[in-house]
């Protein structure tokens, strides 16, 4: 197994010359090229750290999430790099019922991570496989809606990856409700606005028309908290915030505010 130096997600032995996700028009290949790497140079200059963002959710590194229930823990958007401290880490909040990811960017070494916890199950958007750079067993392919626990359920919105996804959490928040969210729903650096982006190194907008297809299939939903990878939050009113984001995305798509340019 080896992992892609830019985009940290694992693939199999031979692995292709150059890493599909990082050749697709979403990503990039550095200027200086594809570069593979063990998980034993990872462990040389990585350190997985960790602090509690609210009761039950713990951070781990720049993306992962790791979400506590009574039942058993889900492991989120599972970062490019695993250790025995970071193992000890999860497994010290309980049981880990899943591993599953917003979409193939945030892959990272999820079947790593599953094998070090005992073979957990990763949850896999069917309509995104075709990006899995390495499978197993322990890979499940689901769709629409997943139950990982009560309270703790994952819902496709697609927007950036057909099968991107988001992980809502109905007890955090102090119980108001939380979403985990990948690229499709990417907390702004304000944390007071949301972009629908197909690309953001690149900058290919999604449409106007997806933007509020998105914010309208999860408005049925009960939260005011919203966490994106890279530890951007929307930290209250974040329901309002994801409508009134995709209405000016939506407004700014059709040429409302050409005027201003
Ligand atoms: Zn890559
Ligand atoms: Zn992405």
């Amino acid at each position: 197994m080896l992992v892609c130096a830019t985009c940290a997600v694992e693939y199999e032995e031979p692995t292709p010359a150059v890493c599909p996700i990082c050749d697709d028009e979403r990503q990039y290949v550095p200027a200086s090229g594809q570069r593979w790497l063990t998980l034993d140079e990872l462990a040389r200059d990585h350190h997985i750290k960790w602090k509690e963002n609210e009761p039950g959710l713990i951070g781990i590194g720049q993306t992962a999430q790791l979400v506590a229930t009574p039942a058993g823990s889900l492991l989120w958007d599972p970062v490019g790099y695993v250790d025995d401290k970071a193992v000890d880490v999860v497994l010290g909040r309980g049981p880990v019922l899943a591993i599953a990811a917003s979409h193939p960017h945030m892959f990272g070494v999820q079947l790593e991570w599953s094998h070090r916890l005992g073979g957990v199950p990763v949850l896999v958007a069917d309509t995104d496989r075709g990006w899995l750079g390495r499978t197993a067993a322990a890979v499940e392919f689901w769709s629409g809606s997943r139950t990982v626990a009560e309270g703790l359920t994952l819902h496709q919105t697609g927007g950036h990856f057909p099968g991107s996804a988001v992980a809502h959490w109905d007890g955090g928040a102090n119980g108001k409700g939380v979403l985990l969210t990948g690229d499709s729903v990417f907390p702004n650096p304000n944390r007071r606005s949301i972009a629908f982006m197909r690309s953001y190194p690149n900058l290919i907008p999604l449409s106007g028309a997806v933007a509020l297809r998105i914010a309208e299939q999860l408005g049925v939903l009960e939260f005011d908290r919203i966490y994106g990878n890279f530890n951007n939050v929307i930290a209250s009113e974040a329901k309002t915030v994801l409508r009134d984001s995709a209405q000016r995305h939506a407004a700014w798509a059709r040429g409302d505010f050409d005027h201003l340019t």
